[in-house]
């Protein structure tokens, strides 16, 4: 296969959100298996002094809409990139997002793209274009360029977030043979939205992974002491005793801890997380929180609830600070994400990798991440139309969740994870190890977009 990216985010060079550690995700993944991968981004100007760049391979120019084109090879991250660069000097910013005419600068980016396409004689089996900034893709190709050289290949189009350029992620769906979005059950519950519209029948959901190199306790920089799910017990105990030192917490410490990581916004159920802190004490537990508030109202909430519960048993850190997550992960029993809405959601499968317990709300991607151990008819479901790869002791089965966004829902799920630690602490900790060894990396996902891609092309 020749599979061609056209997109303006790229982890880590030009990276913003999740968007960007897809496209170098599934296409390092892409590329594993043998197929050739191409990316295609604007060159923007902040690109001058990064030094994450290899070497440039070379260089073509070409006039086009009244101006120069010229367009640079280089490798990103083991991936072939070509960077396209007007010399209108649209893409001479600081940033990728944030100017009035975003949206004419990225319509010029895809034509721009499509037509070095021709103009080197390329035709990849697969177009993969990325939310609203690259939808143009879709519909230029199928309105011109699919008329005008660029004959054979087929368009793949992925929805990162819903809520931006609705117009356009429309526009996008309709004009491309296969439309995704970051997991199966958000895909589900998209499916009746205007966006979708009609096109019910081409768009599906493949989950996104966690980069298994980055978030690995074995190898993990942030840890105190290395662990894996052989010897998981020292190595939480260890980055435990560190979280309660720098959180300075002076209670008790044999108990179980909860913890959030998170940005404090509605979607992530704040209300519900302020109840957990409550709750995880009244039930004797420790709750330990790092969330960033971008709203001044949820924060002063917040500095509310962290006054009100005092220092012994909590902890609460309002930054966001990537360090300080990995030791999150690493030092908690439980990590609890009780999101109104979440497309594919990361949290829940890094903590796995760390061996702390998911507690979730079931919405989109936490559905298709976590199966609740109580649940007989989830784990059979899972078991018949799931994954058969996991290298575990057959029960798929490795955390809690509950259905409704109300604070007894999520009573129900966190009192059966804190009972489990209290009166069966031997099968509390089978089921950290056991969460530790399932696989949350790109090797699913990429095989799911590889089938794809393959349907799509006839094969
Ligand atoms: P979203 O992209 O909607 O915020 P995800 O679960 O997809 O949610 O991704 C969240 C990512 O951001 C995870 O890698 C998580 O560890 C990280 N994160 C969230 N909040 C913080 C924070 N306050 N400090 C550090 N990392 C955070």
């Amino acid at each position: 296969l020749h599979v061609c990216h056209i997109a303006v985010e790229m982890a880590p060079i030009a990276k913003v959100g999740g968007l960007a550690d897809v496209v170098t995700a599934i296409g390092r993944a892409i590329q594993d298996n043998g197929h050739l991968v191409e990316i295609i981004l604007p060159k923007y100007q902040f690109f001058n002094n990064s030094v994450l760049l290899g070497g440039k391979e070379y260089e073509t120019h070409f006039d086009w809409a009244g101006t120069t084109i010229r367009v640079e090879k280089c490798k990103v991250e083991g991936l072939q990139c070509f960077f396209i660069e007007p010399q209108n000097n649209m893409f001479q910013t600081d940033s990728v997002y944030g100017r009035n005419d975003d949206a004419h600068r990225f319509n010029f980016f895809c034509n721009a793209a499509l037509e070095f396409l021709v103009r080197t004689a390329r035709q990849p089996d697969i177009l993969h274009c990325h939310d609203w900034s690259s939808a143009e893709v879709a519909r230029a190709y199928w309105e011109h360029y699919h008329h005008n050289g660029l004959t054979k290949p087929k368009v793949a189009f992925t929805i990162h977030n819903m809520n931006y350029g609705q117009a356009k992620l429309g526009e996008a769906v309709h004009h491309s043979q296969v439309a995704t979005t970051v997991s199966p059950s958000y895909a589900g519950e998209v499916r009746g939205s205007p966006v979708i519209g009609n096109n019910g029948h081409k768009f599906t959901g493949v989950r996104n992974g966690i980069d298994p190199e980055i978030w690995d306790p074995e190898t993990d920089i942030f840890v105190p002491v290395k662990y894996n799910a052989d010897n998981q017990e020292e190595g939480k105990a260890a980055a435990r005793a560190e979280l309660r030192q720098r959180a300075g917490m002076t209670g008790w410490d044999d108990k179980p801890i909860v913890g959030v990581v998170s940005r404090l916004t509605a979607q992530k159920g704040v209300h519900l997380i302020k109840h957990a802190a409550h709750h995880t004490l009244s039930r004797g537990g420790q709750f330990v929180l790092l969330g960033s508030a971008p709203d001044p109202k949820i924060q002063g909430e917040f500095n509310g609830l962290a006054n009100q519960l005092g220092g012994e048993d909590t902890g609460f850190f309002f930054a966001f600070d990537e360090p300080l997550s990995h030791l999150m992960y690493a030092g908690c029993d439980v990590i609890l994400v009780p999101s109104m809405f979440e497309p594919c959601g990361l949290t829940q499968m890094i903590s796995m990798r760390y061996g702390a317990v998911p507690v979730v709300r079931a919405t989109g991607g936490l559905r298709d991440t976590v199966f609740d151990v109580d649940n007989e008819k989830e784990r059979a479901a899972w078991e018949v139309g799931g994954s058969t790869d996991w290298k575990t002791d057959g029960d798929m089965t490795n955390g809690f969740s509950f259905e409704g966004t109300d604070e007894g829902s999520l009573n129900y799920a966190l009192d059966r994870c804190l009972d489990a630690f209290y009166n069966d602490r031997e099968w509390f900790r089978s089921l950290q190890k056991r969460v530790m060894l399932q696989d949350w990396s790109w090797n699913r996902p990429a095989n799911d977009y590889e089938e794809l891609y393959y349907k799509m092309i006839g094969r």
